[in-house]
C-alpha cells in the first residue's frame, strides 16, 4: 500500500484510520484526482478482512486499488472514474487477527481482544451498533464464541475506526469482502425482512454477479443476507441502517469447504481478484451516474437541519446507531 501511495502521489493518499488493539495501523488508500481534498464527488468504499482467516478478502480490494492506480494514465474508463469519484480502499480491518492467523492459528477469525473470561477475540462483524445483540442467534454473548459480539457496540478500536470514517465521509455505496461461499449479500442481516430498497439491491447484486461470471465462469449467488443465517451487529446493516446507501457483502470463492473453504490456491488469487474488478468498476459507475451533486454538496448541512428539527427521529436513530451516547 505504501508503495502504491508513494509511486502515484497525485492520485493516491495513504492514511491511517486508527489503530488496532495491538497498535497496528488500519490503513486506507484514497484514490481520486485530488486525493488531498474533499470534493463534491461520490465516495465508494471497498473493505476487506473483518475476519482474520479470510485472507482472500485482503487481496481483492488491494487489487482493485492497484488496477485503478496503474491504469489511470492509459485507460479512459479508469481515468473518468478516478476523476469523478473518491475511492476508499480499506483492505485490512482486522490486522491483529490476520497476523495471528498467519503466525499462530490459520483459522483464527476474531480480533485479539483479551476477554474477561480469559478467552480471546471479538467478532468485528458483530460489533456494529445496528440491532447489536438483538438476539443470540445472529451473534453470541459468550466471549469464547466465534461470533462473540463484544461488551457493547463499537467496543473495539477496529470497528470504531470504521465508524469514524463513515461519520466523516458521505459514502454512496460500499462493498465489504469476506470469504467463502461465492455469494453477494444485501441487507437486512439481523432479521429475514426486506430492506426498503431491496429491489435496487437485488438489481445491483445481480448485475455484479453477472459481470463476475463473465470473467472466469464462476457463479456467485445473490441473496438477502439473512436468508442463509441471521447476523446482528454486522457492518452492512449498520451502513444501510444509518446512511441509506447500498451496502453489500461479497463472500468470495470458493463455493464451499470441500472446494477449499478459507484456503485459496496461489493461482486462484489473481483470478478471483480479476473477476471482481468489473463488478467494482460497475458499482463505481453506478455511484457516479446516480450521484446528486447538489445534495452531495448540501448533505452535511441538510443532515444537520434534519437532526435539529424537533420530532425528527434521525438524531435518536443516529445516537442509537453510532453508539456514541450510550447503547441500547
Ligand atoms: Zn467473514
Amino acid at each position: 500500500m505504501k508503495q502504491l501511495a508513494a509511486g502515484y502521489p497525485s492520485i493516491v493518499r495513504l492514511s491511517s484510520l486508527g489503530q488496532s488493539l495491538e497498535k497496528r495501523n488500519i490503513y486506507a488508500l484514497k484514490i481520486s484526482d485530488h486525493p488531498g481534498q474533499r470534493e463534491n464527488e461520490p465516495k465508494v468504499a471497498f473493505l476487506g478482512c473483518h475476519h482474520a482467516r479470510e485472507w482472500i478478502s485482503v487481496e481483492v480490494p488491494l487489487e482493485i486499488a492497484s488496477y485503478l492506480i496503474r491504469n489511470y494514465e492509459n485507460d479512459e474508463r479508469v481515468k473518468a472514474i478516478v476523476n469523478s469519484s473518491e475511492i476508499w480502499i480499506i483492505p485490512l480491518v482486522n490486522p491483529d487477527g490476520l497476523d495471528y492467523s498467519i503466525l499462530n492459528y490459520r483459522l483464527w477469525r476474531k480480533n485479539r481482544r483479551l476477554n474477561d473470561n480469559g478467552s480471546f477475540g471479538v467478532d468485528l462483524n458483530r460489533n456494529y451498533s445496528f440491532y447489536w445483540g438483538a438476539d443470540d442467534l445472529g451473534s453470541s454473548p459468550l466471549p469464547s464464541s466465534e461470533t462473540y459480539r463484544g461488551e457493547q457496540p463499537f467496543s473495539e478500536p477496529e470497528t470504531s475506526a470504521i465508524r469514524d470514517l463513515f461519520l466523516n465521509v458521505n459514502f454512496s455505496a460500499v462493498i465489504s469482502y469476506h470469504s467463502f461461499s461465492q455469494t453477494i449479500l444485501y441487507p437486512w442481516s439481523y432479521a429475514d425482512l426486506p430492506a426498503g430498497q431491496e429491489l435496487l439491491f437485488q438489481q445491483l447484486a445481480s448485475e455484479l454477479a453477472s459481470l463476475i461470471s463473465q470473467v472466469n465462469g464462476r457463479i456467485y449467488q445473490t441473496a438477502r443476507s439473512s436468508s442463509a443465517y441471521l447476523t446482528n451487529g454486522d457492518f452492512i446493516d449498520w451502513v444501510y441502517g444509518l446512511f441509506d446507501i447500498p451496502a453489500l457483502t461479497i463472500e468470495l470463492p470458493p463455493v464451499d469447504l470441500t472446494a477449499g473453504g478459507f484456503f485459496n490456491s496461489e493461482q486462484d488469487i489473481q483470478s478471483i481478484a480479476a473477476e471482481n474488478l468489473p463488478a467494482a468498476l460497475y458499482l463505481l459507475d453506478w455511484a457516479i451516474s446516480t450521484y446528486n451533486h447538489q445534495e452531495g454538496q448540501l448533505n452535511p448541512e441538510r443532515k444537520n437541519q434534519l437532526e435539529k428539527s424537533p420530532g425528527n427521529s434521525l438524531k435518536n436513530k443516529r445516537v442509537r446507531l453510532t453508539g456514541q451516547e450510550g447503547s441500547n
